[in-house]
């Protein structure tokens, strides 16, 4: 019982936050700007920072992260950590040759206030910058927000290298939220099919799931490449997936470059994969094609095949709001119950989202996402009401095995695992993975608690 000492009563909390329900942001802007082909994040900041936001990478994607940091020490963390940047942006491009850095800040650099677009405007100017190389930047301070917040606000430092020519391109750029690698892969497939010439910022596809060759490659295959980025404010439009972590750049785009954006909800489940194939269907002025009506067929039919078991089932889930949303609307429309949910990433509409798709539900769901949601509370809501299943990242695996309650690992980060940065849960192909993993769960309970006579093979 490790978590042996959590009590069931509820005292409220201002000043103590445990296991959290999110981490930093600059580990979100790191794992945006690895979906720029040829990047070398950089981390502006002391070494202790970097370390741990690449191995938090490294964990979840198994795949080595290479990242540079401006290895602030005492003089720097006085006088400000100019020198260091300029230095190590000279480097960087001198040794590793990138197409692009992208910077971001830290704690430290932020409190010191560091202001990186003169750093970076001073390192063009003294030639540091090489023609036709780039250095976008974002400003990660992760004494607010989370990790979600890091990844929006290096996606939207990702939108500023957009240009418009005044002719359009004819594409739409999609901005997927933060998703796996598979997820991006999914996500240009299901464009593809629908016939709708797209670009994806940022696309970790390739990168964070890449094959063993054999051969290291520092910046391998994959990645939106800056002329694309470049192109995407000559787009028709942009399709944001996520308020959280998406639609802070598209409203950029649209406010800067004249690129009308659309928010949609990521496509997880049924409901809003069909709001984002309708989406794409309508840019492209075509009708679903065949092969995506069989795709959703095929989910319908497993939500219709196995309903009984997912039927009532309660669900805990810790995660980021984005995922949370679409999982939420997932689950109740295949009559699951979401009971409890935490994230640690603030937002007040996010709330507002959950309550309205839960409105239908016989109770009223615990719901908490700010700075100091955590697993503690999760815990002490499980307590008092017990459930049949969670859902979330490894870290939830104290709960699962105090209180003997199956888990589902699914959001970030999943260090414990393999098979996220493989298989898509987002799509009709990825509802199916995402239904097989919670059915294989529940069932696997069933099988090890039924008694004998109700032990059944077919199930
Ligand atoms: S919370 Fe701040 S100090 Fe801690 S690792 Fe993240 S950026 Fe560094």
């Amino acid at each position: 019982m490790l978590l042996r000492h959590t009590p069931e009563k509820i005292n409220e909390r201002h000043a103590l936050t445990i296991n959290p329900a999110k981490t930093c942001q600059p580990i979100g802007a790191m794992y945006a700007a690895l979906g720029m082909h040829g990047c070398l994040p950089h981390s502006h900041g002391s070494q202790g920072c970097c370390a741990y936001h690449r191995s938090t990478l490294t964990r979840h994607y198994k795949e080595p992260i290479s990242a540079g940091t401006s290895s602030f020490t005492e003089g720097a963390s006085v006088f400000g950590g100019q020198a260091n940047l300029l230095q190590a942006i000279n480097n960087i491009f001198t040794v590793y040759e990138p197409q692009v850095v992208a910077v971001h800040t830290t704690c430290l650099s932020e409190t010191i206030g560091d202001d990186l677009p003169q750093i970076i405007d001073k390192a063009g100017k003294e030639g540091k910058i090489p023609k036709g190389r780039y250095v976008v930047y974002a400003n990660t301070p992760s004494y607010v927000g989370s990790h979600v917040t890091g990844f929006s606000n290096m996606v939207k430092g990702m939108a500023r290298v957009a240009e418009s020519t005044g002719h359009k391109n004819g594409k739409v750029n999609i901005i997927p939220g933060w998703v796996e690698p598979a997820d991006m892969e999914e996500i240009k497939r299901l464009a593809g099919l629908v016939g709708v010439d797209i670009i994806l910022f940022p696309d970790t596809s390739g990168i964070l799931n890449g094959p063993m060759s054999g051969e290291y490659k520092m910046f391998p295959e994959g990645g939106v490449t800056i002329d694309q980025l470049k192109s995407a404010g000559d787009s028709l439009g942009t399709l944001a997936l996520g308020e959280w972590c998406s639609a802070d750049a598209a409203r950029f785009l649209d406010t800067n470059n004249k690129v009308p954006c659309r928010v949609l909800d990521i496509p997880i489940g049924l409901k809003a994969t069909d709001r984002f194939v309708d989406a794409l269907r309508i840019i492209a002025g075509v009708s679903v094609p065949e092969e995506v009506t069989h795709e959703r067929g095929q989910l319908v039919d497993m939500v219709s095949d196995m309903h009984q078991y997912f039927f009532h089932k309660k669900v805990a889930l810790a995660g980021d709001p984005d995922q949370l949303i679409a999982l939420t609307e997932f689950l109740v429309s295949i009559d699951m119950w979401p009971t409890h949910l935490v994230s640690g990433t603030p937002g007040r509409a996010f709330e507002k989202r959950i309550r309205e798709l839960t409105a239908d539900l016989p109770y009223k769901v615990n719901v908490k996402a700010d700075q100091n949601a955590d697993m503690f509370l999760l815990h002490q809501w499980i307590k008092n009401d017990p459930v049949d299943l969670l859902i979330g990242n490894t870290y939830l695996k104290y709960i699962a095995r105090d209180e003997d309650i199956p888990l589902v690992r699914w959001g970030f980060p999943i260090v414990d695992r393999v098979g996220h940065q493989y298989f898509p849960t987002v799509g009709y192909k990825g509802g199916l993975r995402l239904l097989e993993k919670i059915l294989s769960a529940i069932l696997d309970r069933k099988d090890r608690d039924d008694p004998e006579q109700s032990f059944e093979l077919v199930m």
